[in-house]
Formats: structure tokens, sequence, C-alpha cells
């Protein structure tokens, strides 16, 4: 080996090794034959195979050079020693000189005492190391990167001998513990508050290659080149539909695929992957690998994350050469499943059938963006901007989501997994705490009367209604429910489910908003507009609405019909000037006269608002209050726009604070001129399911908020624990600090003055 490259080319050798793998014998016997011809090949004196056994323990099953005697008595954990190291951290080493190596412990039985350059990798399948591949030679020298490279395509095929099952059996396999790696940490951002055991599950699933070495060269290539012709015209095809939809970030994303599947360095890598023997599976799976190994060094935030493109390019091309589309999600759902994955839109995670989904981890994401909204109202605990998380798992692993504080445990030990189960337990009590709090009043120490609802947009959250003792539906999305269907739904079917809703509300008020789609709610039936450079400030909400007057009364009868003899509330999203309310409301006007022509049964009484989401409208309230019944702050859109910073945008999450004296001002403003014009107010922004901020909003004066279901408890308790007067008179001096927030000063006043948060 010292003379450079081995005897063969890599070639011969695969066709060697096929011969071996097809051969008659037993499997063990086939593995001592690899083992040897592996050595002679690349002229080491030592070529080893450890393969993982339960407990996360590597054991010598094949050696060619050690002493046969040390074949299933080495043994070692993961983590320990060079083979150890290498599994634990799935990466090759390349040592001239193993021995003064931190890691190397001393194995007397295997003699390799007088071994001293070594060179390993990770035998790996379907990301999971299952073993690991060792050659080692007399003379210090550090291995080529086509030695490494040679050998790295060899432990793809003993990948494919050993997870036939027929060496360590595949229950045992499968027992191996998360054998990937060590127990890992990793940090991120809570996106919806809880915590859940469960296990990992990607939301794209990687695919397993089934088989290596190639029988017909030529035909792989041909297949190879099939599959990436069929890739860009995907591609292509995704681009021209996104061309006409409402979307900024996505269209990037796929510009960067299409440059990456022409990338002339990525394509004859492939190619020569498939020269040197591989199919043209293993040959894409190999590239992956090494793509991976080289980007993970690259400190750049922006080509990492490039990173992930190529992943995803590289899985779509298995998918292509799988002959395979993606499985219809909730097909692939163990029970207790925690879902991985970079980023993910509302609607595909309400494909996921909900009891079997325990929490989701996002690499992406933030606590205003929809996933989050509803992942929090279906009760999902959510980790956001969790960097690697999709990288560092494998299906199956075990793990701990801690989304209160942004932690993920993966492969957890057993104590990490115990003080969970624990935290679990006292969760469940602070729960019967809050729900024996349900029919205790929502009234301040103080005296004051709040009025507590709760946000829906989806039938299960009903239920939740009567549950938490809430007051009403202070909002309604009814776009969830146009998001989870594959055309826009005729007016029957849309009467038909808001009659259920007000049926299920009984004698409780619901707020019905209309359609808010746009910005990241997408219609996949409504791709009417230009891509759009900023969808957040783009063509959405009520600017559809009336642009598109039939779809708008189509939901507005619907809601009509629907309410026939009782109560109507209605509000409109995104209103920006009075006129544009003004206009909604005539359009509303003259479907009720219609019906009313028709002599169809009204609603009793009908009550019309509008969110204030949009600073521009709060300056004009003096000439949009005589006009409304009632205004609802949307606080994620109010705050987005009131600092021009994107709500979605993961690395503004802690840029501005909802409690700045800017925000609180501004509310306060709005407090004072519905008071004063008798208008009813709420607010039905994330702030306000967040005791402290529902504690500011209290003293700012809102008598009524709505929050989603699970933060009522929490809510209910602070209030009852909070009197008023003095927080209002200590709010009016803080407003005018230059203070970029005041959440420390609220947290010592509510510490101080014993409210429980
Ligand atoms: C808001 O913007 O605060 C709001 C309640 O509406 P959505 O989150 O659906 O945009
Ligand atoms: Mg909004």
């Amino acid at each position: 080996m010292a003379e450079g490259r081995g005897a063969t080319s890599p070639r011969m050798l695969l066709r060697r090794l096929r011969e071996v793998m097809a051969g008659t014998g037993a499997p063990e016997q086939r593995l001592a034959t690899v083992v040897r011809v592996i050595a002679a090949n690349m002229v080491a004196e030592v070529c080893s195979v450890y393969l993982m056994r339960a407990g996360d323990i590597l054991e010598l099953f094949a050696t060619e050079g050690l002493k046969p005697e040390a074949v299933h008595v080495t043994r070692m954990r993961v983590g320990e020693g060079l083979v150890g190291d290498i599994a634990a951290h799935a990466r090759p080493l390349n040592l001239a000189d193993a021995q003064s190596h931190p890691q190397f412990a001393y194995r007397p039985e295997t003699g390799e005492e007088i071994y001293h350059s070594l060179m390993g990798v990770p035998i790996l399948r379907g990301g999971r190391v299952i073993g690991v591949l060792v050659v080692q030679n007399r003379t210090r020298r550090r291995y080529s990167d086509e030695e490494l490279e040679a050998l790295e395509t060899v432990a793809m095929v003993l990948a494919e001998l050993v997870g036939s099952g027929q060496i360590v059996s595949n229950d045992e396999l499968s027992k191996v513990d998360g054998n990937a790696t060590l127990p890992l940490r990793l940090e991120g951002r809570m996106l919806a508050e809880g915590v859940a055991l469960g296990v990992a599950v990607l939301h794209e699933p990687r695919i397993l290659v089934q088989k290596t070495i190639a029988e017909d060269i030529p035909f792989e290539k041909s297949r190879l080149e099939e599959a990436i012709r069929a890739l860009r015209a995907a591609v292509d095809r995704m681009l021209d539909s996104f061309d006409k939809a409402m979307v900024g970030e996505s269209r990037d994303i796929l510009e960067a695929y299409k440059m990456f599947a022409h990338d002339r360095g990525w394509l004859v890598r492939l190619h020569e992957a498939v020269e040197s023997g591989l199919t043209a599976e293993a040959a894409v799976e190999r590239v992956q690998t090494d793509t991976r190994q080289r980007m993970q060094a690259i400190v750049d935030p922006y080509l990492r994350e490039r990173l992930a493109d190529f992943d995803d390019l590289a899985h779509r091309l298995l998918l292509h050469l799988s002959g395979r589309t993606a499985t219809a999600a909730s097909e692939r759902l163990p029970d207790a499943a925690v879902l991985f994955a970079r980023t993910m839109g509302p609607a595909e995670l309400l494909d996921y059938e909900r009891p079997r989904l325990r929490a989701i981890v996002l690499e992406e994401g933030s606590p205003t963006s929809h996933v989050a909204i509803v992942a929090r109202a279906l009760g999902i605990p959510v980790i956001g901007h969790c960097e690697g998380a999709v990288a560092s798992i494998e299906p199956g692993d075990r793990v701990v989501v801690d989304a209160d504080h942004g932690h993920l445990y993966i492969r957890p030990g057993v104590d990490v997994v115990q003080a969970f189960r624990a935290n679990l337990a006292l969760r469940a009590e602070r729960q019967a705490k809050y729900a024996a709090l349900r029919d205790e009043p929502a009234v301040t120490l103080s005296g004051e009367r709040i009025s507590l609802n709760i946000n829906a947009g989806l039938l299960v959250d009903l239920a939740y209604l009567e549950e938490a003792g809430a007051d009403g539906i202070g909002l309604y999305r009814t776009e969830l429910q146009f998001m989870v269907r594959a055309s826009f739904p005729r007016v029957g079917v849309q009467t038909e489910l808001y009659t259920r809703v007000l049926d299920q509300a009984g004698a409780r008020p619901v707020i019905f908003r209309t359609l808010d789609v746009g910005g990241d709610k997408l219609l996949p039936y409504l791709r009417d507009g230009e891509t759009e450079e900023n969808p957040a400030l783009g063509w959405r909400a009520i600017r559809i609405g009336l642009d598109r007057p039939a779809l708008l009364r189509s939901q507005l009868r619907a809601l009509l019909q629907a309410a026939a003899g009782r109560d109507l509330n209605v509000m409109f999203p995104m209103v920006a000037e009075v006129a544009e309310f003004a206009k909604a409301r005539d359009i509303f006007e003259r479907e009720r006269q219609r019906m009313e022509e028709s002599g169809k049964a009204l609603p009793r009484r009908v009550r019309l608002g509008t969110m204030l989401e949009v600073p521009a409208l709060a300056w004009q309230l003096p000439a949009l209050l005589p006009l409304v019944d009632f205004i609802s702050v949307g606080s994620n859109d109010l705050m987005q726009f009131l600092f021009a910073s994107d709500r979605g945008n993961a690395r503004l999450i802690d840029r501005y604070d909802l409690l700045s004296p800017a925000m609180l001002s501004f509310l306060r403003w709005v407090v004072g001129q519905c008071e004063a014009a008798g208008v009813d107010l709420s607010l039905c922004g994330e702030m306000a399911g967040r005791p402290l901020e529902a504690m500011a909003l209290i003293g700012l004066g809102f008598r009524s908020i709505s929050m989603h279901a699970g933060a009522i408890g929490p809510v209910k308790e602070m209030l009852r624990s909070l009197s008023v007067p003095p927080l209002a008179a200590y709010l009016s001096e803080l407003l005018a600090l230059p203070d970029r927030s005041l959440r420390g000063r609220l947290q010592s006043f509510a510490k101080d003055r014993g409210v429980i948060l």
C-alpha cells in the first residue's frame, strides 16, 4: 500500500466482491473471504470488520491479519477506542500513527501493536452505523484520498451483506438502540409548548439503497442519466407552477435546485461512482456521503445551508431511480411519532393523523408561523430553529422533546427519559389544577371580569371550548378548513361546516374571520398572482376577498345561512383602510338583502368587525369606529408590520419584543379610542396566550382576549392573582422609558405582587 494505489482498481475489487457475495457458503465465511479480498486488493496487512451488537457494542466479526482468536472476543463500546470513535461520530479516521492517538485503546488479544497506520470507515445502512471497516499497515503512513474513497465504497457493499440480516439478525440490528451515534442534545426554540417522548420520523423519508454492486455498468449509467433527466424536468415543472404561485422563498430554493441539478462537478462524481462499479442508487448515496463530509467542514452558514439543498436533491434523485413517489404522510407514522423537517407548511402538518403525532422538530420556523399556530391549536409541542436536527437523527431513534426549554434529546440515556417521565407526571398534575379552575370565574383580585376566548379553525378545536371553560371563540380561522381540501369548498359544504361550528359552540359566541390566505398560508388551488417578493405584504386576506368578490360572497352566504335564527359575528382580516372595511361590509349587506328578498331565514343578530393588524388602520380609528361593532387586534401581524420584522423569519425571533414601549403604547392608544367610542375590543394574537403578556394587556385595559385553548388555564390562574390598578399605574410610567423591552420590569412586578405566571 505504501506504493500508492492498491494492486487493482476499485472496479476490479467490486467485481471480486460481487463474486464472493453471490457465492455459496455461510454468510460469516463470506465475510472472512471479503476481508481477505480487501486486504489483498488494498495491499493492507490487516483488514477487519466490526459489527454492531445490541447494547451499542462493536464486535470483531472477521479479520485478515489480526489474531484469529480475537474474532468474537474483541468487543468495545461505541465511543471507546479508535473503532468506537469512528462509530460514535459516523466519520472516517486516517492515521499514520494510530497508537499515539488519544483514543487508542490497546487490545492484547489482537496482536495489533505492530501495526502503526490505520484507516477506518463506518459501515452505514440507511444512515445508521451498523459496523466499522478497518485496514492497518506496519509502516507509518497516511492513506491517500483515493484509498479512503475506495474503502468507503467497499463499506457500502458490506452494508448490503450485513443489512441482509444473515450475519447479525435483523431483529438484533433493529434493537441496537439508536446505533448511529452517542446520545446528543441539540438546542432550538420553543414554537409551541409541551414535552414529548417519541420515535423520530422524517417528514421526507430517506431511501434505503438495496443493491450496491452493478451487474451491468452501461445499464446503470443509462438509468442514472434517465433519472437525472427526469429530475431536471420535475424541477423545471415545479418552477413553472411556482411562477404562478404566491411564494418568494420557495422559488429561490427551486432556483438553487435547478442550478445544482446542472452542476457539472456533481454529475461527474456521480458518473465516476457508477464507472467504479456501483449501481446508480449506490452512486447517488456514495457521492452524497462525500458531499456531506466535505460540506460539514464549511463554516459559512449560507454554504452550509446549501448542503440541505443537495441532500434534498439526492433524495429526489433516489425517488426517481426507485420509481417511487413520496408516500402519503400519515401512512408512515408509527405511534408516538416525532416529526423532523427542515420546514413545513400548515397544510402539510394537517395531512398527518393527529393521534399519532407527539411533537415536531423543525430546522427553521418561528412562533408566529402558521405551522406553529396550527400545532399549538392541536396541542403538539414544536421546537424550531433547531440546526442540524434532520441530519442528526435516524428514523426510529428515540427522542425527547422539551419544547418549553427548546431542548431536543436524541437517543437519550435512561436518566434523561426518567426525568422526563417525572416531568410529564408533573404536567398532568398542573393540568388537573387548571381543570379545577375551569368553573371559577375569570375575575381579577380587583374585580375586573375578563372574557377569555379560544382561537379555533379545526373541528377538533371545538371540543376544547367546553373543556377549557372559555367564553367563546374569539377567532375562528376559516382558512384552515380551506387548506385541508384539494379544491375550493362550495357554498353548501361551507354552510355545513359553519353550522357544525355554531351547533357545537351552543350559546357561546363565535367570531368567524373571512378567508385569510396568502403569506405563509397557501391554497394549492388559488394560484393566481405573480410570484411575490414579499408575500406577507402582498396579495393576501381581504385584498384577495375584494379583488375576487365571488369568493368572499360565497363565504358570506354560507355564514349567513349557517347562522339562520342565531347570532352571527364576522370579521375581516388585514384591513388597512376604512374604505376596505366599508366595501367588505357592502358585499355582506348585499348578500343579506338577497337572502331577505328570497325569503330565507336570517340571523337573529349580526355583528361586523375587523382585525386590526395593519398599523395604518389605527390612525383612522375615529373614522372607522362608528362603522364597526367590534375590533380584534391581530398582534402577530401587527408586530411584524410595526417593527418591519418578518414574523416567520427564525433569525428575527428575539430581535424585537412584544413587551416594548412601542408596541404597548400603540395598544394603549387603541384601547383608549375604543373605550371612548364604546366599541368592543379584543386581541387574538399569540401574545394573549402567554401569562406575562396577557397580564400587560389587562394592565393596558383589554377586557377580552383570545388564545389557543391550552393557554386558558395558565392565563386564568394569572389574572385571578392580579390586582389591576397598581399594574395600570406602573405601566403608564414604563411606557415613556427608552428601554427596548419592559419584560424584565413586568416580571419583577409580577414576582413582587405575587402574580402567578
Ligand atoms: C394575527 O395576525 O395576530 C392573527 C391573529 O392572525 P393570523 O395569525 O392568522 O395571521
Ligand atoms: Mg394576521
